[in-house]
C-alpha cells in the first residue's frame, strides 16, 4: 500500500493505453497515467492472459477473492439466468429478491461458529465494515448507552478503504494524508509474534502481554465509551499475520468483561481460505457480527454482507419503532445477479468438499515452503498446519528487511 511503482506492461503502447484517463487505486501517485499499465484481458482457472496474450500465473487469486479460479462455468450460468430473469430489483422498504433472501439463509446455515440471526447486504468489505459500525452506534443508541461509541483495531490491520473502514485498519498509508483515523477509532498491538515479541517471551506470554495491553486501554479509555472490536481471524494485507497460541481466547475474555462487541472482519478468511469454512471456526472465535465478501461470489459479482447476532438484530428489531428504522442501505444490497452467483459459489464449495481439499494437499504445499527458511532474508515461513485457502495456498514470507510478500497457488 505504500509507493511501490506499478506493474509496466511490455508492450501495450502502441494500442493506447499510456496517458490513459483512469485513476487506478492504490497505485503509486498519479503515476498510472504515465506509465502503461498491465492490462489483463482474460482467465482460464488459475492463470489471466494480458492484452498480447501473455500467459500469468494469478497468484494473488485477483484480490484474495477467486476462490473458484477464473472461468468456473456454473457461476456464469447462474448469472446470465439471473440476468435474464430479473437483472435488478432492490430491497429497500420490505421489497426483495428471492436470490437476496435465499443467500441470507444459506451464509446464515453455513456459519456454525455460532448462531448469527440476521444478514444484511453491502457491494464491498469496506462497506459492510462501514456498516457494521452505524449498525453498532445504532444498537447502543436503541439501548440507551450514547456514550459507547469508540471502536478498537489493530496496528497492521486491513478493513478497507473508505473513510471508516481506512479509519479501522492500522496501515500508516491509508491515514497519512487524508486525516485519518477517525477519532472514534483507537488502536492496540499487532499480534505478530516474530515481529513483536519480546527476548525469551513465549506465544502464549506475548498473548497475555497483548491481552493485558487491550485491557488497559479499555480501562483508560473507558468502558463505557468502548462499543466493539475488530478483527481480522488472519491479518491479510498487514501481511498475513497469524494469531499467537492463545489469543483469540484471552482477547475474548476480556471483551466479554468490559461488554465489548467483536466483529470478525472474514473478508479475505471466509469461505475456507484457512481449511475452515470461517477463520472463527478455526481459532473458536465467538464474534457478535462478521464482515464477509470476496469469495462469497469467488468475485464474480461484487457482493458483501455482515451477519448479526440475534441479539443485536433483537435490539435493532425492537427499538426501531422508537428510533425510526434502521436508515442504511444502498441501492445494490443483496443485487439479484450478485446473489444468484453467490449461492451457486457457495453451493460449489459444499459439494466440492473445499475445506478436505484444502487440508489434504496443505502437508505438501508446507513442506515446500519450508525450503525458503534457509535463505537470509526470510525471517519467517508460515507454517500453520492449516495455512491453506480453499483451492489456493498462502505463503507468508516475513524478510528480515521487512519485507512481506504472499502468495496464492492452485
Ligand atoms: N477487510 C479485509 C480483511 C480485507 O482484506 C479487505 C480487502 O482486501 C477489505 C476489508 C475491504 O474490502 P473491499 O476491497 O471489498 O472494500
Amino acid at each position: 500500500f505504500s509507493s511501490e511503482p506499478s506493474l509496466q506492461a511490455d508492450s501495450t503502447e502502441e494500442i493506447g493505453f499510456k496517458g490513459h484517463g483512469m485513476l487506478a487505486p492504490f497505485t503509486a501517485g498519479w503515476q498510472s497515467t504515465d506509465v502503461h499499465p498491465l492490462v489483463i484481458d482474460r482467465s482460464e482457472g488459475a492463470y489471466v492472459y494480458d492484452i498480447n496474450g501473455k500467459k500469468y500465473i494469478d497468484a494473488l487469486a485477483g484480490l484474495w477473492c477467486t476462490a473458484l479460479g477464473g472461468s468456473e462455468p456454473r457461476l456464469v450460468k447462474a448469472a446470465t439466468e439471473q440476468l435474464n430473469k430479473l437483472p435488478f430489483y432492490h430491497s429497500f422498504w420490505n421489497r426483495t429478491t428471492k436470490p437476496s433472501l435465499d443467500l441470507a439463509n444459506d451464509v446464515l446455515n453455513m456459519f456454525t461458529a455460532r448462531e448469527m440471526g440476521k444478514v444484511f447486504f453491502a457491494n464491498s468489505g469496506s462497506e459492510a465494515n462501514d456498516s457494521q459500525v452505524k449498525l453498532v452506534w445504532y444498537y447502543n443508541n436503541a439501548l440507551g448507552r450514547p456514550k459507547k461509541k469508540k471502536f478498537i483495531a489493530r496496528s497492521k490491520s486491513y478493513h478497507g478503504s473508505t473513510l471508516i473502514s481506512a479509519s479501522l485498519s492500522g496501515l500508516p498509508a491509508l491515514h497519512q494524508k487524508f486525516d485519518l483515523p477517525a477519532p472514534f477509532v483507537l488502536h492496540t498491538d499487532c499480534p505478530h509474534y516474530w515481529r513483536f515479541h519480546l527476548p525469551d517471551e513465549t506465544e502464549e506470554e506475548f498473548s497475555t502481554r497483548l491481552a493485558n495491553n487491550l485491557e488497559n486501554l479499555i480501562l483508560k479509555e473507558g468502558p463505557e465509551t468502548i462499543a466493539a472490536f475488530i478483527a481480522e481471524p488472519v491479518m491479510g494485507a498487514g501481511g498475513v499475520i497469524l494469531p499467537p497460541k492463545t489469543y483469540f481466547e484471552k482477547i475474548q475474555a476480556v471483551l466479554k468483561k468490559y461488554d465489548v462487541l467483536l466483529i470478525a472482519d472474514e473478508v479475505i478468511t471466509a469461505f475456507g481460505r484457512l481449511g475452515t469454512m470461517f477463520g472463527c471456526d478455526m481459532y473458536n472465535i465467538q464474534p457478535d457480527l462478521v464482515s464477509v465478501a470476496k469469495a462469497l461470489s469467488s468475485a464474480y459479482m461484487p457482493i458483501a454482507a455482515i451477519l448479526v447476532s440475534p441479539e443485536i438484530a433483537d435490539v435493532v428489531h425492537s427499538q426501531s419503532s422508537k428510533l425510526g428504522s434502521f436508515a442504511h442501505g444502498f441501492t445494490y444490497s443483496g443485487h439479484p445477479v450478485a446473489c444468484a452467483v453467490a449461492i451457486e459459489a457457495l453451493k460449489i464449495y459444499k459439494e466440492r468438499n473445499i475445506t478436505e481439499h484444502v487440508n489434504k494437499i496443505a502437508p505438501r504445499f508446507q513442506e515446500g515452503i519450508k525450503a525458503f527458511s534457509g535463505s537470509p532474508i526470510v525471517g519467517e515461513v508460515g507454517l500453520v498446519q492449516y495455512l491453506v485457502p480453499s483451492v489456493r495456498s498462502v505463503v507468508c514470507l516475513s524478510g528480515s528487511l521487512g519485507i512481506t510478500s504472499c502468495c496464492h497457488l492452485h
